[in-house]
């Protein structure tokens, strides 16, 4: 069986945790210090605030940025559920645009309809789907005329670039996972990049119980905080997440090489001047053929998944809310159509041939 992600840990990670073991200061300590200051360094980002996980990175980022209670934020609903739940946790309201049909990331198009129709946005969280960038360009702009917070959730997207900036240092406040598939892991972890001392100062008081003193508490906060075991891992993967990353682009390459004459399959594309980190190798099957296509693959021993096989609007959690259907149809025909093949840094070549030659041998 080739699996669909497999996390890398070695020597490395093993002395590490050792080491924080000896020192008797499990919790959160210096090596929790040093993982934010490499994984800061390696997104080139000015400051770093690492956490529990990816989910309270992102509840950690809107509450930085002020989102409150009755707030209106703007987001995709072809995503992992974590990023509107993290809305919801504030108390404010996701609005769901639709997405581009051929990166599967949110359509700045859709999002200004609904800037032009709603007043009170304050914020919009875009989502670097399976590591690829959105548009932040046409954001950009968008944030400029009407006024929002700007969050990316980059939770697949480590070191993933728009035009040479780094993902996550481009908006107000980037979000990120060190879950176990993630493209670098912690077993669970995650962290909240900026440049704002502002949205870091907070984010770090949000994690820690709004503490700003020993025992000194003036504001709601939580407990958030990662402690030094799992720091330990993200260190040893901070030193090879860029090696990892150029593996996972060099693979994802010959992928879509060995698959561009397969008539029902469309490879991932990206846009000129991003570079794509391939967290996940999603690729399109079109003529009603992905369920088939899936089963006839893990049959044959090639992990593959579905990211993801419904939109947000459409779950029972969000329709008791009062979501509709056909709210975002580019997203609701992806969900069905979208299938992740194995990309990540542990195949070999001959893994690689294998998932082209099976593929090319399924019969519609
Ligand atoms: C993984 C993920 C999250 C949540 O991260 P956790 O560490 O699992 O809490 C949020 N958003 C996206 C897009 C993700 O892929």
């Amino acid at each position: 069986m080739i699996p669909l992600a497999k996390p890398i840990l070695g020597k490395r990670e093993k002395q590490l945790i050792n080491e924080v073991i000896d020192s008797g200061i499990i919790a959160s300590g210096k090596y929790v210090e040093k993982f934010e200051q490499m994984f800061a360094k390696v997104s080139k980002a000015k400051f770093s605030v690492v956490c529990s996980n990816g989910t309270t990175a992102l509840n950690t980022a809107l509450l930085a940025c002020g989102i409150k209670p009755g707030d209106k934020v703007i987001t995709t609903p072809f995503t992992f559920i974590a990023t509107s739940n993290s809305i919801l946790y504030c108390g404010a309201k996701p609005i769901f645009a639709d997405i581009d049909p051929k990166t599967y990331d949110i359509d700045p198009k859709s999002v200004e309809k609904i800037l032009k129709k709603e007043k009170n946005v304050k914020a919009v969280i875009c989502v670097h789907l399976y590591g690829l960038p959105c548009d932040m360009g046409e954001l950009l702009k968008l944030k400029k005329k009407y006024k929002f917070v700007l969050i990316e959730d980059a939770c697949q997207a480590h070191l993933a670039k728009y035009k040479n900036k780094t993902v996550g240092t481009i908006g107000d406040a980037g979000c990120f996972s060190f879950y176990a598939t993630k493209n670098m892991t912690t077993g669970e972890g995650g962290a909240v990049l900026t440049n704002n001392s502002k949205i870091n100062d907070l984010s770090r008081k949000i994690i820690n119980h709004g503490r700003m003193a020993h025992y000194g508490h003036d504001m709601l906060g939580y407990n958030f905080r990662l402690t030094n075991v799992c720091a330990a891992i993200g260190i040893a993967q901070c030193e090879q997440i860029e090696k990892w990353t150029k593996q996972r682009i060099a693979n994802a390459k010959k992928l879509s090489e060995g698959l561009k004459d397969v008539s029902f399959i469309e490879t991932p594309f990206v846009p000129k001047g991003y570079t794509h980190v391939y967290h996940q190798y999603t690729v399109r099957v079109k003529d009603g053929l992905r369920d088939k296509l899936m089963k006839y693959l893990k049959d044959n021993g090639i992990g593959c998944g579905i990211h993801y096989p419904e939109v947000l609007h459409r779950q029972p959690l969000y329709k008791n809310l009062g979501y509709k259907n056909n709210l975002c149809p580019v997203a609701e025909q992806a969900a069905k159509e979208v299938l992740s093949l194995p990309v990540h840094p542990s195949l070999t070549a001959k893994d690689i041939n294998t998932i082209i030659k099976t593929i090319k041998g399924f019969k519609k």
